[in-house]
């Protein structure tokens, strides 16, 4: 497919980085291999723009993967930043910020009595699982196809985000010994989840899940599903982890927690709660999280884990999320899902805008989707065009059919007039696309 516009320096900088770095990118979601093209390499943000290499600006419809609730630079968090990092930017001790942070999340999160802080949602989701094998004494891990929980050895058997995006089989270098212990069901369904009990009684350790999908577009829990797999966890002794890096502190004040109010054995957390900066967190039942060194044998460590600067930007960012603040989120999200979802009918495309809270992502199919096998079936060449329509008319979207769109408290009447000047094209684009 041959694109009208051009981006001559992000070119020339993704020719450069291409030589330097596997595929030109540091994460490959960031490629634009599933919609072809070249990656915008950006410069700056502010609010809910983004502004590229080439000098031409986009509104933001990713948001760092989910973190920038507030937008781009907001004065706030700058300024924490700031002032923190004036301050000395690591000193491998304790410090008041870390104590303060997790006291927030213990505050907003009601199964968290402790927390520990590491630097990615890959190391929560790690680290959540071994403290969970460690406690139960077993090995088996259920997680479901679709969910993605960072890059995790025995987490990536049929995972969603990049894994999902390149349609990649389970990732050479993960050992069978390393995935042996995971079991993969189909997601929303709990029949699933009991005969693997069945099959292994005394086996399992865990359930992993995300608290609400958005890793194969967004997918939500069926009515009782997440309720379903605490009673089922509880009936059979194994821990019930609720992967909140994605729905975290962005559904809602306390995250999907706050919605379906299931109050999950352990919890992990990253993205919003790092207000930009590698900060991700674990934690839950307190007598769980006793078994954690130095206070207990599981061990967990890190160099940087609680970072002065990172903890003060998140801070920063979570107290600036009060209840107006996701009420804005909320609103602005709605708003635009009924422009999409005007202008993909208009066009006559088959879809189904798909949300939780202010999450949302676009299925091209009218079937329901109710898991990975469904989200599969969509026609996703038309995301392509769609994609290609909406960037060259200044509008960033995730470059895949299978993640979820995020908007911020910045998205204001502008940023949403011209997201609206660009759907009707878009949308036509998408209808018209053939393969
Ligand atoms: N869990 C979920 C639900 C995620 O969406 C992600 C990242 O997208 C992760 C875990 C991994 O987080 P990180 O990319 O910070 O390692």
């Amino acid at each position: 497919m041959a694109y009208s516009y051009e981006a001559p320096v992000s070119q020339t900088l993704f020719d450069r980085a291409s030589l330097v770095t596997p595929g030109g990118v540091n994460s490959p979601v960031r490629a634009f291999r599933a919609v072809g093209g070249t990656p915008r390499f950006m410069v700056s943000g502010t609010g809910p723009y983004l502004t590229d290499a080439d000098g031409r600006e986009y509104v933001d419809l990713v948001c760092s993967w989910g973190p920038m609730i507030l937008g781009h630079a907001h004065p706030e968090v700058v300024a924490a930043v700031q002032d923190a990092v004036a301050r000395g930017t690591s000193f491998g001790t304790p410090g008041e910020g870390e104590v303060a942070l997790a006291e927030e999340i213990v505050a907003r999160i009601e199964p968290v009595e402790q927390v520990r802080l590491v630097s990615s949602g890959t190391e929560a989701t790690m680290s959540a699982i071994r403290l969970a094998r460690g406690f139960t004494g077993r090995a088996k891990v259920v997680k479901f196809a679709g969910c993605y929980h960072g890059h995790v050895d025995a987490l990536l058997a049929a995972a969603g985000s990049g894994v999902a995006t390149f349609g990649l089989p389970d990732t050479p270098g993960v050992t069978g010994a390393q995935a042996g212990d995971t079991i993969v069901l189909p997601y929303n369904d709990l029949e699933a989840v009991r005969a693997a009990f069945a099959a292994q009684p005394g086996e399992i350790a865990c359930v992993i899940t995300e608290a609400s999908p958005g890793n194969m577009g967004v997918v939500p829990p069926q009515d009782g599903f997440n309720a379903g797999l605490k009673e089922i966890c509880a009936a059979e002794g194994a821990l019930y982890i609720s992967d909140e890096v994605m729905t975290g502190f962005r559904t809602s004040k306390a995250g999907w927690y706050g919605i379906d109010g299931v109050r999950p054995d352990l919890m992990t957390f990253g993205k919003v709660m790092g207000g930009g900066f590698p900060a991700a967190a674990f934690g839950g039942r307190a007598d769980v999280m006793a078994r954690l060194a130095p206070a207990g044998p599981v061990y967990q460590a890190g160099t940087l884990s609680g970072n002065p600067v990172a903890t003060a930007a998140g801070l920063a960012q979570l107290r600036l999320l009060d209840d107006a603040a996701y009420a804005k989120v909320d609103a602005v999200s709605a708003e635009l899902r009924s422009l999409v979802g005007e202008a993909f009918a208009k066009a006559g495309v088959a879809h189904t805008v798909s949300a939780a809270s202010n999450m949302f992502s676009v299925f091209f199919t009218e079937e329901p989707v109710r898991n990975y096998e469904d989200a599969k079936k969509q026609e996703a060449f038309r995301f392509t065009a769609f994609f290609h329509s909406m960037l060259e008319q200044g509008v960033y979207l995730p470059p895949s059919a299978f993640e979820s769109w995020f908007v911020s408290t910045a998205h204001d009447a502008r940023a949403l007039e011209r997201i609206a000047a660009a759907l009707p094209a878009a949308a036509r684009a998408a209808s018209e696309a053939t393969s």
